[in-house]
């Protein structure tokens, strides 16, 4: 018989995270303030983030204990299954061995738990009682509100418009569990009404969201705190419990990837699954290529520019050094919502400016069209952000095919897309195409951010 998935037993979860900024050749540049251009002093994000997850933004520990609490409710659905797609793999008619790792058996959907759960215990630890965020596609939120019932603290999300529209049933979930929701740009906040002033239509991006979510902590700043689903260094520190699982699992289906592959947002779940493998190519020699995925209306990290640049539309947060399409490049609204951001995370920048990580873009149609192989064959109905990845993993699957050499692909099923059905109905229809992002457009808002932040 052969063996199909792995999954570990409760007393071999992981009990740290790894934090790759110790083992880095380059760590990455320093958050500046946008005002005096000089590094941002842990003490300064205080107000917007809880302590302990600052320290653990700017820490350089290799690794980080995972406090009981937190294991505890991974065990709600961790370890996640570590899976041979051996249905794809004779589809393709290819020989290389497909694994995936099945981020989606959460209670919400994707990975966001991972960090939605540790994020939401240091609130509670150090007494905070309200939390605001954005959400995308509505995984984010999903998270949190999951999260912060569970630790007794109220929720207020900033759901980007074209999202709150399309999955109602995003918003029904963070409801359920308890929190606030409302469609971004808001009248609530003076970002939301500016950005509805310019634009009554405007359909909303994560840029934005973030910018009225953050606006809402001033409310009450003794109480309120903000947080963050993905680019930040704590935010990818927490999710590589991912790329911990899979490499034991790995060892297990006694195999070793060559290649790793996750879909980019934000750089979260790329590098859950992908640093603990990188360390080991830092550590031990190893030659796995890490393979980043964005949206090709997305291209922050194969087209953008590495730059400082804000992590929200209004410029309220410190300057983070990433490759950005600017801070107020507004992407298309492809299904994909969780990759219509605008920048990559600090580490994952660094990492590709090194040449430690790869970068591609897939276009909208070969996405679903993978997702849609991937279903049929594998049962499972991805995200459409997963979908990316799938895509790639298909790639190399192909090439491996083309060459005649065997090779192991290892990617990250972030997500399912139960909640996401209408991207399959409209691909299937024939509805959708492949927004084109110009070179002129991109130079456009590059050239917005040079007087701003140079
Ligand atoms: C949020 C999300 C992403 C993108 O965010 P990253 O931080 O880049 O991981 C990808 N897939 C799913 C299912 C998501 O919910």
């Amino acid at each position: 018989m052969k063996t199909k998935k792995i999954l570990l037993p409760e007393s071999q979860l992981p009990a740290q995270w790894y934090n790759i900024v110790g083992d880095m050749p380059n760590r990455p540049l320093p958050p500046l303030d946008p005002k005096t251009r000089r590094p941002v002093m842990p003490e300064q994000m205080n107000g917007l983030f809880a302590e302990e997850l600052v320290r653990q933004e700017f820490s350089t520990e290799r690794y980080i204990d995972i406090p009981e609490p937190v294991r505890e409710l991974y065990k709600i659905y961790r370890s996640t299954p570590l899976v041979r797609a051996y249905g794809l793999e004779k589809a393709l008619d290819t020989p290389a061995r497909i694994y995936f790792k099945n981020e989606s058996v959460s209670p919400v959907g994707s990975h966001k738990t991972n960090t939605a759960i540790p994020q939401a215990y240091y609130n509670h630890r150090q007494g905070i009682r309200r939390l605001t965020t954005e959400t995308g596609a509505g995984q984010w939120g999903s998270a949190m509100a999951m999260a912060c019932n569970h630790f007794g603290i109220a929720l207020e999300v900033f759901m980007v418009k074209v999202s709150y529209m399309q999955k109602p049933y995003r918003k029904m979930m963070m409801n359920t569990w308890g929190a606030e929701v409302h469609a971004s740009p808001s009248t609530l906040t003076e970002a939301g009404r500016a950005a509805l002033a310019r634009n009554p239509d405007d359909s909303g991006s994560l840029g934005m969201a973030i910018s009225e979510a953050v606006e809402r902590v001033f409310l009450n700043p003794e109480q309120t705190r903000y947080c963050l689903g993905s680019v930040l260094n704590h935010v990818l520190l927490h999710q590589t419990v991912i790329g911990e699982e899979a490499l034991r699992q790995m060892e297990l289906f006694d195999d070793y990837p060559d290649t790793v592959i996750g879909c980019f947002g934000g750089g979260s779940n790329f590098g859950g699954i992908g640093f603990p493998f990188l360390r080991e190519n830092l550590t031990h020699g190893r030659k796995t290529r890490i393979i980043a995925v964005e949206a090709r209306s997305c291209p922050k990290l194969t087209r953008g520019r590495f730059e400082y640049d804000f992590g929200d539309t209004a410029g309220f947060t410190p300057l983070f050094p990433m490759y950005t399409l600017g801070h107020d490049f507004h992407p298309s609204d492809i299904h994909a919502g969780g990759l219509r951001y605008h920048g990559a995370g600090p580490i994952v920048s660094q990492l590709l400016r090194d040449g430690l990580i790869e970068a591609q873009a897939v276009p909208q149609l070969e996405t679903l069209e993978a997702g849609i192989l991937f279903a049929r064959t594998e049962g499972i109905i991805p995200a459409p952000e997963s979908a990316h990845a799938i895509a790639a993993a298909i790639r190399e699957a192909r090439r491996a095919g083309e060459e005649g050499t065997p090779r192991t692909i290892l990617f990250n099923l972030s997500g399912h897309g139960q909640i996401d059905l209408l991207a399959y109905e409209r691909f299937l229809a024939g509805e959708l195409r492949d927004p084109e992002v110009s070179d002129e457009e991109l130079r456009r808002s590059l050239d917005r951010l040079a007087p701003i932040v140079g």
